[in-house]
């Protein structure tokens, strides 16, 4: 998708650190983080949330975590961490391309707000 912001970033088109990437799957670090690691973990693939994932595309919802886990392992976060799939308005979710946000280096409250 052309005017989607996270097409653009895993195109390259805009820059951003990438700490991840592999040939379905990019990381790179949240612009307005929440915790001390606020990582974005993205499908380079359009998707455009959660909702919109058939089974089809169960086998890239597996690698996404697969490589969530990793990018937690390589920022050292043996104390725990929090991946959150925010998805459509109720869920929070602002950016209408598939992500899932890894948040670590600090003790994360419950419930959500
Ligand atoms: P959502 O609210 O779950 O859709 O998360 C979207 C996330 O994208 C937010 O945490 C934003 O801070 C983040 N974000 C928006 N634009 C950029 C960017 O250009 N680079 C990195 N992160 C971004």
């Amino acid at each position: 998708m052309t005017d989607c912001l996270f097409c653009k970033i895993a195109a390259g088109t805009i820059p951003v650190k990438r700490l991840h990437e592999d040939e379905q799957v990019l990381a790179f670090p949240d612009i307005n983080p929440q915790a001390p690691v606020h990582v974005l973990v993205i499908p380079k693939r359009h998707l455009a949330s959660h909702a919109h994932a058939t089974t089809e595309d169960a086998a890239m919802l597996g690698h996404l975590l697969s490589a969530a886990g990793e990018v937690a392992q390589a920022q050292g976060l043996e104390n725990g961490y929090r991946l959150v799939i925010n998805t459509g308005p109720d869920g929070g979710q602002t950016v209408d391309h598939l992500h899932v946000h890894l948040l670590g280096g600090r003790h994360l409250g419950w419930p959500p707000g």
